[in-house]
């Protein structure tokens, strides 16, 4: 067995050898800034073009309507302060789910004290938010919906189309943070009704520090940051050029093979909840059964921590982790999970498994094996479990 088991890919993943590669010349060789006028400036200002039009062809969208930030937690921040400062006087109401990223409905709670509005939808025992919940919340001063398109603790896609169409017909702006759902599903912009796309580079194998903000034209966004007009006067300041080529050429590589990468990466999802659900008592998967992404297993292991399965399977070189990155450095259970109804003890056992392009499946029955022994030997120690 290889040193590590690498099962955190939601959290982050390693850069991909190319698109390492295809960065490399921008530190050293190709460091000119793209506002310059000599030849040095113009070389890297075509190539930061060619790479915003790089991952405007995937998404099938224009150029112009790719803004690039530091990653997906400024886009998200970019995304819902700008709307609400740019359609202040039409109203302060804002929707979205109690699911979502923390970079969203931490944002949410900035606005909050602003004097914003904000309702948080809540969802099913999938982790899916209701349509019919969302057409009732809307009032005359809704000004915007942010709705997740893939749950980063659960790997639930949410009804992105059919919440687009009713934020068109009620004339609001739709912002989707699609930072798990880039790479493992093909999003067409010319067809799926949403104004604003959160992308960030490093859950797909580019670098951590940039992404990018997918602005419909047309959409109202009052910019945050002011400075030189970079990024079409929407977020000043020099573009990170060798990063932003990294972003597009991952952009690129997970489109190369996106349903044979699916596929391969389903199975080993499927071989390892099988493998928990057969060998393992007392188990519970969370998430939809099929409306997910491919990469994803959320696991409540009953009468257990899952601070201690993740120390537990670190010494045996595996990493994964419980929840999301952010909740868990807190001792709080996951509001994705409690949202979903998860009892508190159930959700504080509970396990995210993020699977990417290089684990084999030598590598998930390891994993396996390990668990059976750690949940054990876990629930040996548990009061929790000697009291049933
Ligand atoms: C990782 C993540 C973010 C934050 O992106 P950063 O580039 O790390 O700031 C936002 N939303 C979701 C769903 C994520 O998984």
């Amino acid at each position: 067995m290889p040193k590590t088991i690498y099962l955190d890919h939601s959290a982050t993943t390693k850069v991909h050898p190319t698109v390492l590669e295809a960065m490399t010349p921008y530190f050293q060789e190709e460091y000119g800034n793209p506002s310059s006028l000599h030849h040095k400036g113009r070389v890297i200002r075509q190539a930061l073009e060619t790479a915003r039009g790089q991952i405007a062809k995937y998404l099938h969208c224009d150029d112009k309507e790719i803004i690039f930030t530091s990653g997906g937690t400024e886009a998200d921040n970019l995304a819902l302060f700008g709307v609400a400062q740019a359609l202040k006087s039409k109203g302060n109401h804002i929707i979205t789910s109690a699911v979502e990223h923390h970079a969203i409905l931490n944002t949410c709670s900035q606005l909050k004290k602003n004097g914003v509005d904000v309702t948080i939808l809540p969802v099913d025992k999938y982790g899916l938010i209701s349509p019919a919940e969302l057409k009732k919340a809307i009032r005359p001063e809704t000004i915007l919906i942010s709705i997740m398109y893939a749950n980063n603790e659960i790997g639930t896609i949410e009804p992105i189309a059919e919440i687009g169409q009713i934020a068109r017909q009620s004339k609001i702006t739709f912002q989707t943070d699609a930072v798990q759902a880039i790479g493992k599903t093909r999003i067409d912009l010319s067809k799926l009704p949403v104004d604003l796309l959160t992308m960030s580079a490093h859950k797909i194998y580019g670098p951590k520090g940039i992404g990018a903000l997918y602005i419909r034209k047309g959409t109202r966004l009052a910019a945050q940051q002011f400075g030189g007009h970079h990024e079409f006067r929407k977020r000043a300041g020099t573009e990170n050029v060798a990063f932003i080529i990294g972003f597009a050429k991952a952009i690129e590589l997970v489109h190369q093979n996106l349903e044979s990468d699916n596929k391969k990466i389903a199975e080993l999802r499927d071989r390892l909840q099988n493998g928990i659900t057969k060998n393992i008592p007392e188990v519970l998967v969370n998430g939809h059964p099929t409306e997910r992404i491919p990469n994803l297993l959320n696991v409540s292991f009953k009468y257990v921590e899952g601070e201690g399965i993740i120390l537990n399977l670190d010494s045996s070189g595996i990493c994964v982790s419980s929840g999301s990155a952010c909740t868990s450095e807190s001792l709080e259970a996951s509001h994705v999970l409690s949202a979903m109804g998860v009892p508190t003890e159930t959700a504080h056992g509970s396990i995210r498994f993020s699977l990417g392009i290089e684990n084999t499946a030598a590598e998930i029955d390891f994993t396996v094996d390990c668990l059976v022994k750690v949940i054990d030997k876990l629930r040996q120690m548990s009061p929790l479990y000697k009291k049933k």
